[in-house]
């Protein structure tokens, strides 16, 4: 028997009700900001994760799938090519490619698929869905303000209280600007010094590749040493400092509460300034459900203008996770069992099913070679809340008889007033 790779999954109904009904509640609370959907490719030029995400990072050393595509002759070398483990570079990528600037267009999210190769578990998969959004633009739109990042955590927060989720924390921190960086690496790197050797392999290498990196350490023994090491707080320019306590200001006044936590440094190597993440504490060890922050310098790197911006990305595996919100609550039900009874009926009911469903009525369909106990009993199989039979008779007459499958009520109903009366006790 063939399976599905380990660490990916097929997602199915009732559970698929629920991830509409998420994806419909970010869509719905994105539009009120007035963010549009945007759609990028599963795979992309490996060069673009590496030169965004950074080669340092575990996702670009470790964690892609990378192939070569085969190449257009036989002597021509294919294209290294990447399933794309985020999607904040491609958008970032589209956003140059396209000059979206000229069309005003900086405001931006997608709704997919990512492809990681960790190890599985509970809340970790190799393919897992991400909904995320990108503010970006040149400054002159004002993309740089801590008044977009401040509106983005708002956006979050009524995000997640509108689907329920209200025991959430969310975790800030400002991880200053390349010049802030490059003197805190090298604080750190004075600070690592003397007591790396006695630190996880990793780490050994963060410590003279990428410093910070040091932060994303989940070793235990290594804590103790981090806990200790200089903060980025202390080399945070005026420029920085200002701006990350203003996006502080903002989120008070519009009552979104979060703590600070200096340790969180984020995976991507350009993210500037704002850091954040929402955590949830039903998820456990995996109780990140969101991540983001700000890259003031990405679209430079990717060969574009200056265009700062600020985005994020939600876990939509973990959020369903976290989702008091039951499946059945959620998935809709057949509103009509239609029963055919009798030769001939197949094409009576296949009319009248059209007339329902152009209603937005859900209706199932039955076959005419059912007997009647048999339609009846997979009405109440699938929960259908009526069931409608359609014999000789009933076509004759115009009038059918629709079973309430509650109580047991079977009332004659005029064909044109079908739709309304099962519509009606919704
Ligand atoms: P990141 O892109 O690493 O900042 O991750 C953003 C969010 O995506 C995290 O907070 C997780 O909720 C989710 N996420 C990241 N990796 C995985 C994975 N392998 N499986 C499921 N969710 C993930």
């Amino acid at each position: 028997m063939i399976k599905a790779i380990r660490g990916t999954r097929d997602l199915l109904p009732p559970d698929t009700a629920l991830w509409n009904f998420v994806e419909a509640a970010a869509r719905d609370v994105f539009h009120a900001y007035n963010f549009q959907e945007i759609r990028t490719p599963i795979f992309e030029e490996t060069q673009l994760f590496a030169r965004s995400v950074g080669e340092e990072t575990d996702i670009v050393s470790k964690e892609m799938y990378t192939w070569e595509d085969r190449g257009r002759g036989q002597s021509e070398k294919g294209q290294s090519l990447t399933l794309r483990p985020e999607n904040t570079a491609g958008v970032v990528r589209a956003y140059v490619e396209h000059k979206l600037w000229d069309r005003g267009l900086n405001k931006l999210y997608y709704i997919g698929p990512q492809f990681r190769r960790e190890r599985p578990q509970k809340g970790r998969y190799r393919q897992f869905y991400q909904i995320g959004a990108e503010t970006i633009g040149p400054s002159s739109a004002g993309s740089e303000s801590p008044a977009r990042d401040a509106e983005m955590l708002e956006m979050l927060a009524t995000f997640l209280n509108r689907l329920g989720i209200n025991d959430w924390t969310l975790e800030l921190n400002s991880v200053g600007c390349p010049n802030d960086r490059a003197v805190y690496n090298e604080a750190l790197r004075k600070a690592l010094e003397p007591v790396v050797d006695k630190m996880c392999g990793d780490c050994q290498r963060r410590a003279v590749t990428n410093p910070v990196r040091v932060f994303d350490c989940k070793v235990p023994e290594d804590q103790p040493i981090i806990e200790k090491l200089p903060r980025i707080s202390q080399f945070l320019d005026e420029g920085c400092r200002k701006h990350f306590q203003e996006v502080q200001e903002i989120l008070k006044a519009v009552e979104v509460p979060f703590t600070l936590n200096e340790r969180l440094v984020r995976g991507l190597d350009y993210y500037t300034r704002t850091a954040f993440e929402f955590t949830h504490g039903a998820l456990g060890a995996q109780n990140a459900i969101l991540g983001g922050g700000r890259y003031d310098g990405l679209s430079e790197a990717l060969g574009g203008p200056s265009a700062p911006g600020i985005g994020f990305a939600i876990g939509e595996d973990r959020l369903v996770l976290a989702l008091k919100e039951s499946a059945e609550a959620v998935a809709r039900k057949p509103d009509v069992y239609i029963a055919p009874f009798g030769p001939g009926m197949d094409r009576e009911a296949a009319k009248i099913a059209h007339e329902l469903r152009r209603h937005d009525v859900v209706a199932e369909l039955g076959d005419e070679s059912f007997r009647l106990k048999k339609s009846l009993e997979t009405a109440s199989k699938m929960n259908a809340r009526f069931a409608l039979i359609v014999a000789e008779n009933e076509v004759k007459a115009g009038a059918f008889a629709l079973k309430n499958m509650d109580t047991g009520e079977q009332v004659s109903v005029p064909r044109a007033e079908l739709a309304r009366k099962i519509q009606s006790s919704r």
